[in-house]
């Protein structure tokens, strides 16, 4: 029997594998479709909230101490699995929404909240004009500067987890819908998947993203997580045309240059319940943002458009915690925005848990709703 068994293959659900079988632990991942194609794979990979100041301090820790864990998190995959998640610091020009308007005294209060947001989390800032950062921009206005937001290429950094947690050991286990809970004892016994097959372990961890609660059935409890699309636009630019995130006020329109001259341009925020589907609506809006804010994206080397379904929650705070009642039941889930940025802190705290080690911080937010 397995020590764990890990249900969903996304960025969660293997960067908890591979962290357990790292502790030593024996784990499968039981995976719907194929992993890493779902949320993690749309996603855009920021390795921020784009506003960090508007977040709470449950969501700041854990971005906070997942960002400190990242470039160990990354040299370890690369020297595994020789895969490059192309992880590295571009920085992000934040492009607030100034106005001449009456309102713009608000407009200068919210700056100096965030300047002082950024001192007391040691999150460096400074204020420029958008050229002196980003020159090929439509136009020269203030800015504010994060020198030292960083980015990651999630298929690359997917692919690496995928072959780190079979080089480790782990099995994985793809088109294996878990459909069904045999409970006994406030214990889960097996759990049985939509062709009828059963798996055992001694834990169970939920790691199924946007479908984390629908799975759960009542046995969510409280749970609140939902679906929200976001739909990104991809665009292919000769390398070096721009070299830094652009984050645009007051809709957070973003664009992200990779190393190679793509860049991708969203995204959106809609409720649309499990309708992953991409629209010409949203093809249009992104386009003409992309265009607005910087004139060389144009609709001639536009070359891809998707959509992927976060897993939404309440103030964007994840559950990771064991269930309140089911003593071998687990949750990391609800990651909603960030849950790349997320992926190697919240592996840390639910292995720790499941291993009964100390934490690196206070997990009390990160509680399951009873
Ligand atoms: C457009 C967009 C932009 C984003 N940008 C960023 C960003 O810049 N930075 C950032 O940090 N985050 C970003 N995110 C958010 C981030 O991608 C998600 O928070 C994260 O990917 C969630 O990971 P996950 O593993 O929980 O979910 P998923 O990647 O969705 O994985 C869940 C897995 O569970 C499987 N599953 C579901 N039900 C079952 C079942 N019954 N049985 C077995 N398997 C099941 C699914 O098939 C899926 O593979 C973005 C997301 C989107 C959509």
């Amino acid at each position: 029997m397995n020590d764990v068994i890990v249900i969903g293959g996304g960025v969660a659900g293997l960067a908890t594998a591979r962290e357990l079988l790292q502790q030593g632990a024996s784990v499968t991942i039981l995976e719907r479709n194929r992993c890493g194609e779902e949320s993690s794979w749309a996603g855009a990979g920021i390795l921020s909230p784009l506003l960090p100041w508007d977040y709470s301090e449950s969501v700041t820790q854990l971005t906070q101490w997942s960002n400190s864990l990242y470039p160990g998190f990354i040299q370890a995959l690369c020297t595994e699995t020789g895969i490059d998640p192309e992880f590295h610091v571009s920085g992000m020009l934040v492009l607030p929404a100034f106005s001449s308007e009456p309102g713009v005294g608000l407009q200068e209060d919210r700056l100096r909240a965030a300047e002082a947001w950024c001192v007391r989390h040691d999150f460096p800032i400074r204020s420029v004009r958008s050229h002196e950062i980003v020159p090929v921009l439509a136009l020269d206005e203030p800015a504010l500067w994060l020198p030292e937001v960083c980015q990651v290429r999630n298929p690359r950094l997917l692919r690496a987890l995928v072959q780190a947690v079979e080089m480790k050991g782990g099995t994985i286990i793809e088109h294996a819908e878990i459909t069904s809970w045999k409970m006994a004892h406030e214990q889960i016994q097996s759990i049985g998947t939509s062709h009828g097959e059963e798996y055992t372990a001694a834990s169970y961890i939920v790691t199924a993203g946007a479908w984390s609660r629908q799975l759960l059935r009542e046995y969510a409890l409280k749970l609140d997580i939902w679906p929200v699309r976001g739909q990104i636009l991809l665009f292919k630019t000769q390398p070096g045309l721009l070299a830094t995130i652009v984050l645009q006020e007051p809709d957070n329109f973003y664009l992200i240059p990779r190393r190679d001259g793509y860049i991708l341009a969203g995204s959106t925020v809609e409720e649309a319940a499990f309708d992953k589907r991409t629209t010409a609506p949203v093809r249009k809006e992104l386009l003409e943002k992309a265009h607005r804010l910087m004139p060389a994206l144009t609709e001639e080397i536009l070359t891809g458009h998707w959509a992927g379904l976060r897993p939404g929650s309440p103030g964007n705070i994840p559950v990771i915690d064991r269930h309140p009642v089911i003593t071998n039941l687990y949750l990391n889930s609800g990651h909603y925005r960030y849950g790349v940025t997320m992926a190697p802190g919240g592996a840390q705290l639910i292995s720790n848990m499941i291993l009964n080690k100390l934490q690196s911080l206070d997990v009390t937010p990160y509680r399951w709703p009873a």
